[in-house]
């Protein structure tokens, strides 16, 4: 196709590990990239200038090499693969010995899981006094991490950051996961990669970081990267160094390049400049179609996902569930892993109990996934983070629409769908009891609008407890029709009255929207 680049003739060598180190908010990531980065022998061969591009490689006494993208946390990660891209083989879980498994630690491993890369463990400030280590390992089993010492296959290596300790033990249990890996690039054809890191540089112009994934970039080469393009003027590696050429694995910045590209942008080396005009210009629509195709259909990545699934690009409708007891995740995993068939399958990244959070979005994201919420809502942040991010949460209540839903996906074809368009949020402030019309609801519209009729959810604690219709809408003494955002008025509910103080109502109209 158009996006092939010419394969020359060439063996399947080894090449480097590429390795994103995970876990909690200050158990040591950016201490341990800066240590790793101080063991390498051919930076103290070299004077020992190390640049900050995105990503570096280091050489081990004996040889090998290991490369580490260097923007520690779930940030980078998640960017690159919400663009497609995997460039990870494996993921260093950094866990504090003091401190345990901890929320983001175990976003990490969901990361993980859902790009289906290995996990190394390293267990992080053993020098501190008085850690246990039982303890971290009985955490990480709570989360299937089965390390070695309990007959499990996932590696685990004590270190310290501060002091330099095991760090040597660590890159070899990296190179020994990349030997069962089995790692292997061809580094005779023409360079392809992924761009890490991008910027405008005063002197140099635009400046890719750019991990090679296939073949080899040489200066000379002409290449396009997302949807820009040029001929490579110098290539510079991570020791602030000139290259000519930047093989398997090496993370090297590009200079030469028509405009700054985007991280997670594809990079490929073609034959000629028309070629690369050609495949940039190609790029070029197909990003214009896609945004008019999701602005057209409104419906974000669902539409997005359905096209994927029609033009034959996407093979799985991956989805997170979110519930509000433990037996409907159950019932609706039990639904999902029946569906699919032999050219999509349904796969469940993650299922729980509990409101749709911000790491939940964030997840869906990366994966291109559909969020399945069954009776429980969104936080504030996280609605506001799925509407930017584009991502598709779907509000259920009843467990077969959710099945009809997903097969209609993977079937590629939408059928006609209640969609619901929430208006606004208001929150209890107080009770009243109001004679002849029951409990009232003194609340403070917090979002949006309310309206008289419109169709009510109350939601305590994430979960949703009651789905009905307003009775009353007051201000004052006053009936009104509607009621907007920063102001206060009295609710009553039709045929319900267990309503509590601090309860957030869910205000929505409906809508019938035909078969995409
Ligand atoms: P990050 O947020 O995961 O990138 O964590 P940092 O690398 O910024 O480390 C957080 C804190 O833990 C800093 O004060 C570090 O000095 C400290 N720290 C990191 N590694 C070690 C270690 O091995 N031992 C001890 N005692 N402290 C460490």
């Amino acid at each position: 196709g158009l996006e092939g680049a010419v394969d020359e003739e060439g063996e399947m060598l080894p090449r480097p590990p590429v390795v994103t180190i995970m876990g909690h908010v200050d158990h040591g990531k950016t201490s341990l990239l800066d240590a790793l980065r101080k063991t390498d022998v051919a930076a103290r061969e070299a004077g020992g200038i190390t640049q900050h591009i995105g990503a570096y490689q280091v050489e081990v006494p004996g040889g090998g090499k290991v490369t580490f993208i260097d923007t520690p946390g779930h940030e980078a990660f998640t960017a690159m693969r919400a663009r497609g891209a995997s460039v990870t083989d494996m993921v260093v879980l950094v866990v504090a010995a003091d401190d345990g498994v901890m929320p983001q630690t175990i976003e990490a491993i969901k990361h993980a899981r859902a790009a289906e890369v290995p996990l190394i463990v390293a267990v992080n400030k053993i020098d501190k006094q008085g850690v246990n280590l039982d303890r971290v390992r009985n955490e990480l089993l709570q989360h299937e991490i089965v390390v070695e010492s309990l007959g499990g296959d996932v590696q685990e290596i004590q270190v310290s950051a501060l002091k330099g300790t095991n760090l040597d033990k660590l890159l070899e249990a990296i190179l020994l996961q990349a030997e069962i890996l089995d790692l292997r690039a061809n580094p005779a054809r023409a360079g392809e990669g992924t761009v890490i890191e991008s910027k405008l540089d005063r002197g140099r112009g635009p400046v890719a970081t750019v991990l090679v994934q296939k073949g080899t970039l040489s200066t000379g080469d002409i290449v396009v990267a997302g949807s820009e393009w040029g001929r490579v003027r110098a290539l510079v590696d991570d020791k602030g160094r000139p290259a000519k050429v930047a093989g398997p694995s090496a993370p090297v910045e590009v200079l030469g390049l028509s405009g700054v590209p985007g991280a997670g942008e594809t990079v490929l080396a073609v034959e000629s400049e028309a070629r690369a005009r050609e495949v940039s210009e190609f790029r070029q629509r197909k990003a214009r179609e896609k945004t008019a195709a999701a602005i057209s259909a409104g419906r974000g990545t669902l539409s997005d996902m359905l096209a994927r699934i029609q033009a034959g690009q996407q093979k799985e409708v991956a989805v997170v569930v979110k519930a509000d007891v433990q037996g409907s995740a159950e019932a609706i995993n039990a639904t999902l892993s029946k569906l699919g068939n032999e050219e999509v399958r349904v796969r469940v990244l993650h299922s729980a109990v509990g409101q749709i959070t911000e790491s939940d979005v964030q997840l869906a994201k990366a994966s291109n996934a559909v969020v399945v919420a069954f009776n429980v809502r969104a936080t504030a942040q996280a609605r506001e983070m799925a509407q930017r991010d584009g991502v598709d949460i779907r509000y259920y209540s009843i467990i077969y629409q959710v099945q009809d839903d997903i097969e209609a996906l993977y079937k590629s074809r939408l059928a006609p769908v209640q969609r619901e368009n929430f208006i606004g949020y208001a929150s209890i402030l107080q009770v009243f009891e109001v004679k002849r019309l029951g409990k009232v609801a003194g609340c403070r519209v917090t979002e949006g609008v309310v309206k008289r009729g419109c169709g009510v959810r109350l939601i305590r604690e994430g979960v949703v407890i009651h789905e009905g219709e307003l009775s009353t809408l007051r201000r004052f003494k006053d009936d009104v029709k509607e009621v907007t955002n920063g102001y206060e008025c009295g609710m009553g509910f039709r045929n319900y009255d267990d309503i509590r103080i601090g309860d957030q109502i869910e205000c929505f109209e409906t809508e019938t929207v035909a078969a995409a």
